[in-house]
């Protein structure tokens, strides 16, 4: 791992490939922060069963898709993902926002996805010059979205969901990622044809990063989103994409880009969680005691 965080890290640190807009001397992102898992971690199954059996990946079937020549087995397989932080910028402004985007909020969404795209094909390319094959996904032409039964919109394969067997956070009452610096961040993966060593991961519930899995009533996503959108019944998924059609991509259109983004992530700042795991604390006080 180290050879390819340090590429990586290489990569992002020159402004053509990660700007918040083309030219921009000012980063999209902060430097990424990596974690892995085995390829036949049980929790890949859990997660295809709990979303949608009949169109949710595992790594192996990614792996598989992008390399139907090859006889693998999962467990030949790693899947390593990536957090890309926002940066300081980003979150203050958006953090002023209240009912629509801030401007730095809706570039580091459109542009900060293609960063973040060609991180992935940067990553793939890094692999493959060291022999190691390796697919993103998200990039398959194969990768789709879908509608899970239980939880409404959804895909093939979920990057929150990779990094969070990965390490790398847990979900929040809105979704999102909380992760070791945070929830105001975009994440990646891939899966490669590579051993990694084996990582515990330091979390046994998907939710134990957010303040209310540690019995602390938070509701600062719930009074951050405009929409209504999170109530303590969490993240209405519906809601939320009725708003981002309805209200925040026009704004964007029309005040910001010239055309539509699905950009909001109200959510994702002036909460405890916005730029660190808020139970972090806790736990260390708690094993002080
Ligand atoms: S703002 Fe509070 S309730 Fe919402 S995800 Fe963060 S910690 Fe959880
Ligand atoms: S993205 Fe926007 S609309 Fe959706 S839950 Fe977050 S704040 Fe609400």
């Amino acid at each position: 791992m180290h050879r390819l965080t340090a590429a990586v890290s290489t990569f992002m640190a020159d402004r053509r490939h990660n700007a918040l807009f083309p030219g921009s001397d000012q980063p999209a992102f902060d430097q990424p922060l990596f974690g892995h898992a085995r390829g036949d971690d049980p929790l890949f199954a859990w997660i295809k069963q709990d979303i949608g059996p009949e169109f949710f990946w595992t790594p192996h079937e990614a792996y598989q898709m992008a390399f139907p020549e090859e006889a693998t087995q999962p467990e030949e397989l790693s899947v390593i993902a990536w957090v890309l932080p926002q940066t300081a910028a980003t979150r203050a402004a958006q953090a002023r926002a209240t009912q629509t985007p801030s401007l730095e909020w809706t570039m580091a969404r459109h542009h900060g996805e293609a960063v973040n795209e060609a991180l992935r094909r940067f990553v793939v390319e890094h692999l493959a010059g060291r022999g190691i094959a390796a697919v993103a996904p998200v990039l398959l032409p194969q990768w789709g979205r879908a509608l899970s039964t239980r939880y409404g919109f959804a895909s093939s394969w979920s990057e929150r969901h990779a990094a969070h067997v990965c390490s790398l956070g847990c979900f929040g009452l809105s979704d999102g990622l909380i992760t070791a610096v945070g929830k105001a961040v975009r994440v990646g993966s891939v899966v490669a044809r590579l051993v990694l060593p084996p990582v515990v991961r330091p979390y046994d519930r998907h939710d134990a990063w957010c303040l209310r899995a540690v019995g602390v009533d938070c509701r600062a996503c719930m009074k951050r989103c405009p929409a209504g959108a999170i109530t303590e019944a969490g993240h209405d998924k519906a809601a939320c994409k009725a708003y981002i059609r309805g209200v925040t991509g026009p704004f964007v259109a029309r005040e910001q880009m010239g055309f539509a983004v699905s950009s909001c992530g109200l959510c994702q700042t002036k909460v405890p969680c916005e730029m660190t795991n808020p139970t972090a604390k806790r736990s260390r006080r708690a094993r002080r005691e």
